[in-house]
């Protein structure tokens, strides 16, 4: 399957995952900075958006400020606060309130706690049950989600990447804590991270954006760009990060562009603004 080639004068808004598009590890990509400056002074919108769920969107932006980009707090969604925004919307739409038992780190306590959510470690207290990413993992927690889980707490998952990359290679990431607790409870979780849609919709509510004038660069082709064509979106795969070209090119729906990085699509970008 191939597309025509994307008219990139038309997009508006811009969606960027980070790890292995943005940064790889404490690294920045090149061109970063040039092409985000490029979006704004076009008067274009952007984000960056990542499944990761560990940490804060200020801390995010103080992770990217030590590699020298400029990047506001609001201008960083993570699927920790993707997730507490989007139970906030459920409560508000007709769910019940209720307290909520957490098994994750500060990043993701603090964003439901902002999100107006009382924390409890009762497991037969608890009205929701969400799992992330946590480092610090005890048998404990995982006793006391489950059990939530049984009682009757709505399961819900920040994300369901199963590995996470590191220097010594990949390790369990969030979506292996998520099937443990499916194990352990027949239970399967709502998840919000990529390529599910509650994560893009937020993204999108918060800067007001819609599929059709939308791109989103993603260096993994199951979370960035499957998710990002199921709704509609404009999409770009970058070979920064894990996947290959020949994975990207060999899907029945590639993306609409494979790019080497950043620079290119900059590139691409001036060219077509300029007619
Ligand atoms: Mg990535």
């Amino acid at each position: 399957m191939t597309y025509a080639h994307p008219a990139l004068s038309s997009i508006r808004a811009a969606f960027f995952d980070m790890d292995g598009v943005i940064y790889v590890g404490n690294r920045p990509l090149p061109g970063v900075q040039e092409l985000l400056d490029y979006l704004d002074a076009t008067g274009r919108r952007w984000m960056l958006v990542t499944n990761n769920a560990a940490l804060t969107s200020q801390q995010f932006s103080d992770k990217v400020a030590a590699m020298g980009l400029r990047v506001a707090p609001e201008r960083i969604l993570g699927s920790a606060e993707a997730t507490a925004s989007w139970l906030r919307h459920q409560v508000d739409k007709g769910w019940p309130e209720g307290k909520v038992i957490v098994n994750g780190q500060e990043g993701l306590r603090a964003a439901l706690t902002a999100a107006g959510f009382e924390l409890t470690t009762d497991p037969f207290d608890a009205a929701y049950a969400v799992s992330g990413a946590n480092f610090n993992l005890t048998y404990a927690d995982l006793a006391d989600v489950a059990l939530a889980i049984r009682n009757g707490a709505r399961f819900i998952g920040t994300n369901s990447d199963r590995t996470y990359p590191t220097e010594r290679g990949q390790v369990p990431g969030a979506g292996s804590i998520l099937a443990l607790f499916t194990a352990a409870t027949d239970k399967e979780p709502i998840v919000i991270g990529k390529p599910n849609a509650p994560m893009f919709e937020e993204a999108m509510r918060r800067i007001e954006a819609t599929p059709e004038t939308t791109l989103m660069v993603g260096d993994r082709y199951e979370t960035d760009i499957v998710g990002a064509l199921k709704l509609g979106m404009t999409t770009v795969g970058v070979l920064t990060g894990i996947d290959t070209r020949a994975h990207f090119a060999t899907q029945s729906a590639p993306p609409h562009l494979i790019l080497e990085g950043l620079p290119d699509l900059l590139a691409l970008f001036q060219r077509a603004d300029a007619g």
